[in-house]
């Protein structure tokens, strides 16, 4: 195995393959490192485990559902051990296809840990590998409070090693992690607290759709516990006690989850043999072009703390093995209007600005429409659960600058409306383009 590189890409999460290969299909000698299994957070112990997870739950909403459609479901069982196994074969098989592509496209995968003797040198165990392009895609890894017990608990990497389901939960965060799990246990029957140490989740997204999903939550049945602080976590013969700063005591636990956030996984760098300062949170700074202070280190994904999304590391990663490999000298991400989606039940799809954001950006030069409605499909059911939609549109032309769905389909609706937006479209453009019928989009080109 050569020793001397083109490009060197630390971690083999989504960015850091996205990356590699992408340079690699200009050419160049690429080396990949990595110590854990290939995908990373979004393969191994994210996006795509839990999206099995909440197709799972989703499942058991619609077994619920439809007696109202006249389906009888008596005996009907849940082995969340037949969910489990296929959905780690699922994700075996994910790592296969990774490591095949890498071995097509000749990139050298270093299997270990890889740190920094000097700024283009690398080493892993006793080798060292030098280039003139080195990408930190290290990614991140779950936050756990300084309480006593706190080892007691899990994080989302534990809930992804459960061996049965959890029958009395209590999650504690209020991100996307902990709303999705939530929804996710709740769903598969667990009896679920959400512990908040403010008054709501998700507290930056519009505050139409906080609402939405707090309404939503509730109605499903998780508990959401408010202005909730934990304090020590402790061990009652089978069960565990949770304690909070203001005395509130929550007992007979079987599973505690923290969800409080994600920290970068910069540990084991050495980033100060290269020359690299990371910020107060520990995440690696880098300019629009992903270039860190040290010419020749760059940084993309969860590890930089800008947009810890998926799609936003791979198209970091893809741009600039673009600029670095293909002379697109320009190539880089815009990072503005990036549609995201969170997995709760509901879904939640939002892009461009919250309504507080936009009264920020444009004043008083704003106009919002909204509607919140039964979707079709829960017409003939006991159970309504609701769809609430908002445009947030600005200007004489009404320029959309904001959209946000909460409701079933909304994490499928979203990439297209994403597209418009993106392309700057006006509400006349929305409302000139025809509906399609009967759907829950429809209701966002027909707002009045
Ligand atoms: P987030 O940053 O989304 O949320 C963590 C939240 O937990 C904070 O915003 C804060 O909310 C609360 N919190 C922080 N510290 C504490 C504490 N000590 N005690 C109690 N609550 C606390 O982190 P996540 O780990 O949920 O997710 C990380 C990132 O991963 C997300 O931001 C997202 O970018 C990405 N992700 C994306 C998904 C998707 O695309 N569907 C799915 C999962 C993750 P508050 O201030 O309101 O208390």
């Amino acid at each position: 195995m050569a020793t001397e590189y083109d490009l060197i890409v630390i971690g083999a999460g989504s960015g850091g393959i996205a990356a590699a290969n992408r340079a690699a299909s200009y050419g160049a000698r690429v080396a990949l490192i990595e110590n854990g299994r290939l995908g990373g957070t979004c393969v191994n112990r994210g996006c795509v485990p839990k999206k099995i997870m909440w197709y799972a739950a989703a499942y058991a909403e619609a077994f619920d559902e439809a007696e109202d459609y006249g389906f009888s479901h008596s005996g009907l069982t849940f082995d969340w051990n037949t969910l489990v196994t296929r959905r780690d074969a699922y994700v075996r098989r994910l790592n296969d296809i990774y490591a095949s592509n890498l071995n097509q496209n000749k990139i050298d995968l270093i299997r270990g840990t890889g740190h920094f003797m000097q700024a283009h040198t690398v080493a892993v165990d006793d080798t060292h590998y030098s280039a003139e392009h080195i990408l930190i895609a290290t990614g991140a890894y779950p936050s756990v409070p300084d309480i006593e017990g706190a080892e007691l608990g899990i994080t989302s990497d534990g809930f992804f090693e459960l061996g049965q389901p959890p029958q009395q939960v209590a999650v504690v965060g209020a991100g996307y992690i902990a709303v999705e799990l939530a929804g996710m246990l709740r769903g598969l029957g667990s009896a679920v607290q959400l512990l908040l140490r403010r008054h709501a989740p998700l507290r930056n997204f519009d505050d139409t759709i906080t609402a939405a999903l707090v309404t939503a939550m509730q109605d499903r049945g998780i508990a959401l516990l408010t202005q909730a602080t934990p304090k020590r976590l402790s061990q009652n013969g089978d069960s565990l006690s949770l304690e909070l700063e203001d005395g509130r005591q929550l007992t007979k636990l079987d599973t505690v989850i923290w969800a409080i956030g994600r920290l970068p996984a910069t540990k084991h760098l050495d980033l100060d043999k290269a020359g690299i300062q990371v910020n107060s949170g520990g995440f690696i700074e880098t300019n629009e072009f992903q270039e860190t202070e040290i010419k020749g280190v760059y940084a993309v994904g969860d590890v930089t703390g800008r947009a810890a999304l998926t799609p936003v590391a791979i198209a970091a990663g893809r741009r600039l093995a673009d600029r670095l490999f293909n002379q697109q000298t320009e190539a880089k991400l815009d990072y503005n209007t990036i549609p995201t989606v969170v997995f709760s039940h509901p879904p939640i799809g939002t892009v461009g600005f919250t309504e507080t954001q936009a009264r920020k950006q444009y004043g008083d030069d704003i106009k919002l429409y909204t509607s919140r409605f039964t979707p079709l499909r829960n017409g003939i059911t006991d159970h309504k659960p609701k769809c609430t939609m908002k445009l947030i549109v600005t200007g004489d032309n009404e320029k959309v600058v904001g959209c946000h769905v909460i409701g079933e389909g909304a994490d499928e609706l979203l990439q297209g409306f994403a597209v418009a937006i993106k392309m700057g479209a006006t509400k006349a453009d929305f409302d000139n383009t025809v509906a399609i019928h009967p759907t829950s989009a429809e209701e966002l080109v027909t707002l009045r």
